[in-house]
């Protein structure tokens, strides 16, 4: 996976001055690693998704640099943006304009692929919800799983009946479900973080709106959302099974080192029934160790949450 190690040759200096543009550099690459996440899945020998990657950034890149010829004459600035943004000199062009990937498809195949994204995301959020669950449980236990976030997802139906078989259609049910997971598994933190920007109860947080070149302070907020996500899906487990962690660190695409997730604290919320479910032995227990005792009743966290569950 990529390092971010492109700048290494630029001074700091230089970076901070155009930290706007590091910022569209970066977010460019990440729009790519969404629209081909790796690893490849592509039929193509050899694999030519990287290229494609390295099309699509550089396709927006320019797109960007021409923007900023319009509106700059400072011929500083423009020179530094060309050497950030690896705009080459105009001769490339004419010897490689067959070869280029136009920055109009990328749009139209990133608006379309959006919808793919919906899954992954919830299955995202259902994870880390699942673990608060069990952590805010009796058991205290950070844990969480796959198959118990689609049980949560789609009820847990036993497997034969029909319920569940049109569960498992193709454009919606949990084959589906594990399907883009596992394509989208590399980038599921930058999923969650875009599909969180949107969502109108966050209305602090403007939209990100993609492909325009005036929203760099937003950039630098789903970046942060992006690293904020990823550090907790490092943390989440399923015990008891052959590969403990749900997300290995060399699985889910990293940030560049200078993205913190800095004032980032999105509140999560448990699921209410599934805590009532697994507290349900040990109110059980209680209640038959001294009918006289009051009944053990979830706690007002659970009951907030019940009325909030919805993922
Ligand atoms: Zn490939």
């Amino acid at each position: 996976m990529i390092l971010w190690n492109n700048y290494r040759l630029l001074s700091e200096d230089f970076l901070r001055q155009h930290h706007d543009l590091v910022l569209y550099d970066v977010f460019h690459q990440v729009v790519a690693f969404l629209l081909h996440p790796p690893p490849c899945r592509c039929d193509a020998t050899p694999c030519q998704c990287d290229l494609l990657r390295k099309k699509i950034s550089f396709s927006l890149n320019l797109d960007l640099f021409n923007f900023l010829q319009e509106i700059h004459e400072d011929s500083e600035f423009l020179s530094g943006a060309r050497l950030l943004l690896k705009v080459p000199q105009e001769s490339y062009f004419q010897k490689n304009y067959t070869q280029a990937y136009p920055s109009w498809l990328t749009e139209k195949n990133f608006h379309e692929e959006e919808k793919n994204f919906k899954a992954a995301d919830q299955l995202t959020w259902a994870l880390l919800r699942l673990c608060k669950t069990y952590q805010l449980s009796y058991l205290r236990e950070t844990r969480t799983s796959i198959s118990e976030s689609l049980e949560v997802i789609f009820g847990n139906t036993p497997v034969k009946t029909k319920q569940r078989k049109s569960s498992q259609d193709a454009h919606g049910g949990e084959h589906f479900y594990k399907r883009q997971f596992k394509r989208y598994k590399s980038v599921c933190h930058l999923i969650a973080a875009l599909q969180f920007m949107k969502k109108p109860k966050h209305k602090k947080y403007k939209e990100l709106v993609l492909f325009s070149w005036d929203q760099a302070d937003q950039i630098e907020h789903f970046l942060r959302l992006s690293a904020w996500f990823r550090q907790k899906l490092l943390l989440l487990q399923t015990p008891n099974t052959k590969k403990k962690d749900v997300f290995l660190p060399e699985e889910i695409l990293p940030l560049p080192s200078w993205v913190v997730p800095h004032e980032i604290d999105i509140p999560m919320e448990p699921f209410a029934k599934k805590l009532e479910e697994i507290n349900a032995p040990f109110v059980e227990y209680l209640n038959s160790k001294d009918p006289n005792t009051i009944l053990f009743s979830n706690n007002e966290q659970e009951n907030e949450a019940r009325g909030a569950e919805r993922i």
